[in-house]
């Protein structure tokens, strides 16, 4: 807990942190990396990408939320893919765990599957497209990596 007192850059384990200037108070702020599910969301043999209503046009991503207190990434991914896409989604696999040092978050990415039910957006998303496995391109950041790695993986499994 912070005393309240201000807080004074100083270097610890070789990394830069701010801390307390009292010295009796022993409060630093870590600042840990925030969990991230992400989803590649299988619709119908088509993959969703979504465009967030706050992104440029025609930015589109995957289904993304923060992991809740209490919650397992597992339960996390599908409640974020019934808030955002309104589909009861199920895991087909964990594709892996990606650090994200710029936004300070760590990533925990999915292939979900969904073969019924109505795409109904949320609040959050104002549009989104549906795309073939075969055209989907990777991107160089964040959950693109994760993309890249599931693509991978399908073009394994198919030989
Ligand atoms: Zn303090």
């Amino acid at each position: 807990m912070s005393c309240g007192a201000e807080l004074k850059e100083q270097e610890i384990d070789g990394f830069p942190r701010r801390v307390c200037t009292q010295s009796e108070c022993d409060f630093v702020l870590w600042r840990n990396p925030v969990p991230v599910v992400a989803a590649i969301v299988e619709y119908q043999a088509q993959i969703v990408l979504a465009h967030n209503k706050l992104w440029p046009a025609g930015i589109y991503g995957l289904i993304t939320g923060y992991l809740e207190q209490y919650e397992h990434p597992d339960q996390a991914v599908l409640r974020e893919v019934e808030e955002e896409l309104g589909l009861t989604a199920s895991i087909q696999s964990f594709i892996g765990h990606y650090a994200s040092e710029q936004k300070n978050q760590l990533l925990l990415a999915y292939h979900v599957n969904c073969d019924h039910g109505e795409i109904s957006l949320n609040h959050e998303l104002d549009d989104y497209k549906l795309i073939n496995k075969q055209d989907l391109k990777p991107w160089d950041l964040g959950t693109g990596l994760a993309v890249r790695d599931w693509l991978y993986t399908q073009v394994m499994n198919k030989d």
